[in-house]
């Protein structure tokens, strides 16, 4: 099926004159096109990402766009990532064998509902507090009793919880902050967007095995940026 209002105009019925959208149907149209057509073939990440109502995790205005192949805004002048962005950060830390999971920029919180759909456990910080509010309440309603989160500055992790199996950054950083190197279990997998202040950036895979920390340029991409309190 090819992607576009075509198919949006197809998954509308109306009732009492009110556009009803089809959203599960577009978001399995979605997995289908936008990530398995490219490269997302780990299951449970497909699996996830075809359960969680990406739809509930934008404004009202944006919520016809929520299955479309790019980022949208959320409001605090920052965005959701587009699904294949967060398909691939996910497929990258192999969640399957991940237990406990550290997410820097929780946004709106899809992505955090993403990984809770797989891992045990999700810890997940917000800088801007109406954001990270926001997404708490929302994960809450949603009754992901597995997302804990947190408001403040996500370069110094997460002390208390260190250290974790994987650690997802969802902001462009100017360098991997230490904190979080340290933070990261040996064996771990930490997948975060490096580069310039508002520039294009490398997705880095960064590996620890027994204190050795090996980095991999997975792709260039563009990111809000990791800001500092
Ligand atoms: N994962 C989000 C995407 C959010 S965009 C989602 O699924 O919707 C990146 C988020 O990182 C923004 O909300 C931004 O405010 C936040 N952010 C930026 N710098 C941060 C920092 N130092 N600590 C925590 N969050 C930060």
């Amino acid at each position: 099926m090819r992607w576009g209002l075509g198919v949006l105009f197809s998954l509308t019925t109306w009732l009492n004159g009110q556009a009803q959208i089809d959203y599960h149907a577009l978001r399995l149209a979605m997995v289908e096109n936008q990530l398995m057509e490219r490269d997302i073939y780990d299951r449970a990440t497909l699996r996830a990402i075809s359960k969680v109502p990406r739809h509930l995790f934008v404004p009202k205005e944006q919520q016809v766009y929520a299955y479309s192949d790019s980022p949208l805004p959320i409001g605090e002048k920052q965005t959701i990532s587009q699904p294949y962005m967060v398909a691939y950060m996910t497929q990258a830390i192999k969640p399957k064998s991940t237990k406990k999971v550290l997410e820097i920029g929780t946004g709106s919180g899809y992505q955090a509902a993403v990984l809770a759909e797989i891992v045990d456990s999700v810890y997940t910080i917000e800088i801007i507090p109406e954001l990270g509010k926001r997404a708490k309440k929302l994960l809450d309603d949603m009754e992901y009793g597995n997302v804990v989160t947190k408001i403040g500055d996500g370069y110094h992790g997460w002390e208390e919880h260190a250290p974790f199996d994987a650690i997802v950054v969802t902001a462009g950083a100017e360098e991997i902050p230490k904190p979080l190197i340290e933070q990261l279990k040996d064996g771990g997998r930490m997948i975060i967007p490096v580069g310039p202040h508002h520039g294009i950036r490398d997705l880095i895979l960064l590996t620890k095995n027994r204190g050795k920390i090996k980095t991999k340029n997975m792709m260039s991409v563009r990111f809000v940026p990791f800001t500092r309190q």
